[in-house]
């Protein structure tokens, strides 16, 4: 059987490193026995959500790309130079990008073949691009919900715990089908973290995040247990695309 060349980018937004070792969420931590992981992560300032996704896609710092501003609407203009997605298309893979919150569509630029604003729902999309795509793709997953908790109880709270288990379960599929497979190489982060029931302030808890890599397609090792911020994603990534 032929295999086709698959990257997955899970971005959990709000995931605290910390809760890894908490709530041994038994999917992720597969991956990070396999590959390599960072718990010395950091986000952009400011640590939020648009602000740093952007510097992922885009490999820049806010003040370098100028996209400073936590906020976007359909309709308003969009990311523009190169980002990840067009890098995936350059290297002839097909690109999704799922995301569960509005302002993300910012990056949804014309480099993305299939975007899916999906809200809540986004794990399942992405359980289902990973089933039925039979060629070479780059899928983006931005997943919802610990930030939603963390405000609600507390970053790092029983609560947030739980719902960051219940995330992992319901990555069980996806994480499964991309270990299994050959050309493959799976990211697992996150845009900042929190504390007590704030982020995105200046405090250093709201700018901690983990970075986890599984991949047979190249070499990762020398991001392992080194400090790294959200804007080397796009340099990480160009290793493979
Ligand atoms: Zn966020």
């Amino acid at each position: 059987m032929k295999t086709h060349k698959t990257v997955v980018v899970i971005s959990i937004d709000a995931l605290h490193p910390d809760s890894i070792k908490m709530a041994k969420p038994e999917n992720i931590l597969r991956v990070m026995e396999k590959g390599i992981s960072t718990l010395d992560g950091t986000s952009v300032a400011p640590p939020k959500t648009l602000i740093n996704h952007t510097a992922m896609a885009l490999g820049k710092m806010p003040e370098e790309s100028g996209y400073t501003v936590n906020a976007w609407k359909p309709g308003m203009p969009k990311a523009e130079g190169e980002s990840i997605f067009s890098l995936a298309k350059k290297s002839g893979l097909k690109t999704f990008y799922v995301y569960s919150k509005e302002l993300l569509g910012f990056l949804a630029t014309e480099d993305v073949d299939e975007q899916y604003f999906a809200g809540m729902d986004s794990l399942s999309e992405g359980d289902r691009i990973v089933d039925e795509t039979k060629e070479d793709y780059f899928l983006f997953l931005h997943i919802s919900g610990l930030e939603f908790t963390g405000m609600e109880h507390g970053w790092l709270s029983d609560e947030y715990i739980t719902k960051f288990q219940e995330i992992d379960a319901g990555l069980a599929g996806v994480i499964k089908t991309i270990m299994e497979k050959t050309d493959t190489t799976l990211v697992i982060t996150s845009d900042h973290s929190g504390h007590e029931k704030i982020h995105g302030s200046d405090h250093p808890e709201d700018f901690k995040m983990p970075l986890i890599v599984y991949s047979d397609m190249a070499d990762f090792s020398e991001y392992n247990n080194k400090s790294y911020k959200t804007v080397e994603l796009k340099s990480l990534l160009s290793k493979i695309i």
